[in-house]
């Protein structure tokens, strides 16, 4: 049988060769795709024996051959065939110059001969690759064949090279049925001995052979003498028609804090009405330091209606807003929750949802499009009470998505934001009692309610504190369609409550 696949050749080192022939240790510039293909042949690792063919050899080459020397099929051991088209840019690129404007040549250019072929491979630069991959998850759209970027670290030119692996290594994944491969219906980045969802990706070495990685998730599959592919980790296959979304808004801004960090130097970024989204690398689950001028710019921002994600500075684990105090105010002042996507991903994504033009852009970031976070996070505020109207209260909202899935809730807290009590002593024991969708419920309601889902008992020292409870379980259990209420009563006579702002925080898997 013969599959075809598809080779865009972008540039990167995997192409590179001395800028003069004659001096071999001349700096490394991009090189064309004929010169790339070259190599190819004389390696023979699938020599002419084994049968690369030039079937258009003596013919004059089609528009889309690597050149007049051509690589046009690949016969395998097994007896398939992969058959090849090609397409560069027009100038091949190092990978630091390649940007949204690059992304979108790439998308429509593979969307030009989607249906032509059964699968793609994108040449590209290590440097930037990482954020290609996500890009272009975000960017194809019920994406039903394998788009497999790959690069190298040294050039194919070289005579110790890890070129010709990773090409061929990539070539099997995307022409999966001559390979006799499972299908992986999502951009990934093959390289070295590992098969990475390419919204997951990083670079995570200059210069070991595995330079690409997946830090924070686990992997689609490993290469080896065998290509092993983790069947359970693949997207299904979609069922709609696959598209291109193209637009991008470029007007994004990431911001590492470090200890001595001033916020008055990032005042200026704030205010730039230009500026639409800004990525803020925290220090763990999403701590930042007790500075109200950063809260300051951060809330005023949120205000404006721009975009503030919370993303750690760790290369594993995941945001977790709220569970320190250095943190739980950034929920409050409507900071979003970047869970644990690498920071290619974020950026990339934030591009795309802008672009996009979607009516709720802060609902869309926080929930799972492509396997670039683990799961969705899906808030549900349910306003305050103020302290001239404490009482035992009850308050309604809705769930806040259809997607959410509520056999598929991992994880949920409860947050009350300023919690005061009204009607007892400073000093005093109180007790809170908070159920889910049980709104008729008051002191009188039994202690064993299947629809409590928190009991917090404290001391009243006067001051208003936020208190956070996870209440994952119970969640599971009590949350309906459509309509949502919490309902807060008092487990002492006489205590009353007031709160700025009450929330249930629902993590679920798409
Ligand atoms: N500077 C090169 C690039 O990203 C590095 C590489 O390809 O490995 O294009």
């Amino acid at each position: 049988m013969t599959t075809n696949v598809f080779i865009l050749y972008t540039g990167g080192t995997i192409g590179m060769g001395p800028r003069d022939p004659e001096d071999p240790i001349s700096p490394l510039e991009p090189k064309s795709i004929g010169d790339l293909f070259r190599f190819l042949p004389d390696f023979r690792l699938y020599g002419e024996k084994k049968g690369i063919r030039t079937r258009n050899a003596g013919q004059k080459p089609k528009p889309d051959a690597f050149g007049a020397g051509g690589l046009p099929f690949l016969d395998l051991d097994n007896g398939n065939t992969i058959r090849f088209g090609s397409a560069s840019f027009e100038k091949p690129v190092d990978s630091s110059d390649v940007g949204p404007a690059d992304w979108r040549r790439m998308a429509e250019m593979i969307a030009s001969v989607y249906d032509a072929y059964d699968g793609f491979v994108i040449l590209h630069g290590t440097d930037t690759m990482a954020y290609t991959a996500s890009a272009l998850s975000f960017m194809f759209q019920n994406l039903g064949k394998p788009v497999v970027i790959t690069g190298s670290q040294l050039p194919v030119s070289g005579v110790r090279t890890d070129a010709v692996l990773n090409l061929m290594n990539a070539v099997f994944i995307a022409g999966y049925q001559a390979s006799d491969l499972p299908l992986i219906p999502e951009v990934v980045i093959v390289f070295a001995d590992r098969i990475v969802r390419g919204c997951r990706a990083s670079k995570v070495s200059t210069s070991d052979w595995a330079g690409i990685d997946s830090p924070n998730a686990p992997l689609l599959g490993t290469i080896g003498e065998r290509i092993k592919i983790h069947d359970q980790e693949i997207r299904p296959v979609p069922l709609r028609p696959f598209a291109v979304n193209p637009r991008l808004d470029e007007n994004v801004f990431i911001i590492d804090l470090f200890p001595g960090f001033r916020s008055d130097r990032i005042e200026g970024l704030f205010r730039d009405p230009d500026i639409r989204g800004y990525i803020l690398r925290t220090y763990g689950t999403g701590n930042i330091p007790n500075d109200r001028a950063l809260l300051g710019l951060i809330r005023n921002a949120v205000e404006a209606g721009k975009i503030v994600m919370n993303l750690s500075q760790c290369g594993t684990g995941t945001v977790e807003m709220g569970l320190y105090a250095a943190s739980s105010a950034l929920i409050d002042i409507g900071m979003l929750s970047g869970l644990d996507m690498t920071r290619e991903a974020a950026v990339t994504k934030m591009m795309w949802i802008l672009g996009s033009g979607a009516a709720r852009p802060e609902q869309e970031l926080q929930i799972d499009h492509r396997g670039e976070q683990s799961g969705s996070l899906y808030p549900i505020a349910f306003g305050g009470v103020p302290e001239e109207k404490a009482a035992p209260a009850c308050r309604r909202s809705r769930i806040p998505d259809i997607r959410l899935n509520r056999a598929r809730i991992t994880g949920s807290s409860l947050r009350i934001s300023d919690l005061g009590v009204k009607g007892a002593a400073v000093g005093e024991r109180t007790i809170l009692h908070v159920y889910l969708n049980r709104p008729e419920a008051d002191h009188r309601t039994p202690p064993d309610d299947e629809k409590r889902i928190a009991t917090l008992e404290f001391d009243w020292n006067g001051r208003p504190e936020t208190r956070i409870k996870v209440v994952t379980r119970k969640t599971q259990a009590g949350i309906g369609d459509g309509e949502v209420s919490l309902t807060l009563a008092g487990g002492l006579p006489g205590h009353r409550f007031y709160f700025s702002g009450l929330h249930l925080e629902i993590v679920a898997d798409a």
